[in-house]
């Protein structure tokens, strides 16, 4: 039977309709507008587009956008100089540093320079460090997303068999500490990894975090299971520049209980959860009540 289609732009949606409501209660309540600054150093195409996309949603969802467009040759000291000013500015309540940052830049001392309560993204060591430990924490963006969506599918996670191909900071391991949080019993495969296929046939829940386009076939998914594809890969195709996942999707929904498309999956997802991680530092900086089930 063909899988069940997760469909995350629809979610995406929902959360930012979510979103939206509470931040009008937060005005209306209490005049307080969450506020979202972005910085992007260089002119890197990808990078501009998806700051571009968040500054239009933030602005959509009733926030205040703040981009910092820096050039190229701006160097670490100013750009410390600026997280600084930001970190101190009451009006902004989440920070983004778009990355990757230029080779002149360390990124991790960038990331580390944000002040822990307005790290959206959940990159400072802070934050890794809390989610590591089942702390309240700031979450990064698409594990949160791809976690949201499994819920929401799945309801409870508890004892199932979860395997996360990637290790990345940013996806895999995140991925993994939340997925351990719902108490799934997690495998994290890599690229050295052993019979990879094999392993991925145990999982009940597979998430591709890989940055290989269509690696996952359909014969490495266990029939039934929940397949999430953080990929997003760009592959020219019968003459056309298309956008691929991390998992082969015509033979993966053949087998898969449930699959998530690229695109159209985690990434509309990572958008929004960047925007309800805002709303959630803007709760936690002024004491009030968080919003329900936007945060893990
Ligand atoms: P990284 O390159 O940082 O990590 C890739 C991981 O995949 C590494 O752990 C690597 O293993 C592993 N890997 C590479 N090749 C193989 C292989 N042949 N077999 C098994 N494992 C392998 O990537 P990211 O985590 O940053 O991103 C992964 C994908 O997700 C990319 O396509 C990216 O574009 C996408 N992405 C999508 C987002 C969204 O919003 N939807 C957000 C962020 C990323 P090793 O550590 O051993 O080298």
């Amino acid at each position: 039977m063909a899988a069940t289609i997760i469909d995350g732009k629809a979610f995406a949606a929902k959360v930012r309709a979510q979103v939206a409501e509470h931040v009008q209660r937060l005005k209306d309540e209490h005049g307080l507008v969450p506020g979202l600054a972005v910085v992007l150093v260089g002119e890197d195409p990808a990078s501009q587009v998806y700051v571009r996309s968040k500054g239009k949603q933030t602005v959509e969802v009733g926030m205040n956008s703040y981009e910092h467009k820096l050039d190229v040759a701006t160097t670490e000291a100013a750009l410390l100089s600026l997280i600084q000013q930001l970190n101190a500015d009451p009006k902004v309540h989440g920070i983004l540093v778009q990355l990757p940052l230029p080779p002149h830049m360390n990124s991790d001392l960038v990331i580390n320079a944000i002040d822990p309560a307005k790290d959206v993204d959940g990159f400072h060591i802070s934050n890794v460090g809390l989610l590591g430990t089942g702390q309240k924490s700031m979450v990064p963006c698409t594990p949160l997303g791809s976690l949201m969506m499994l819920r929401d599918h799945l309801g409870s996670l508890s004892g199932l068999n979860a395997v996360i191909v990637g290790r990345s900071n940013i996806v895999g391991k995140p991925m993994a500490q939340l997925l351990l949080g719902d108490s799934c019993t997690v495998t994290i495969a890599h690229s050295r990894t052993k019979d990879l296929a094999e392993v991925c046939r145990r999982a009940d829940i597979l998430v591709a975090a890989v940055g290989r386009p269509e690696m996952i076939q359909g014969d490495w998914v266990k029939p039934g299971a929940t397949v999430i594809d953080v990929g997003i890969n760009r592959i020219a195709r019968d003459g056309k520049n298309t956008l691929v996942g991390d998992v082969d999707f015509a033979s993966a929904s053949a087998v898969a209980g449930a699959i998530t498309p690229v695109p159209g999956g985690v990434g509309p997802m990572t958008i929004a959860c960047l925007l309800a991680n805002t709303l959630t530092a803007t709760c936690r900086a002024h004491g009030l009540a968080e919003p329900q089930g936007l945060t893990a």
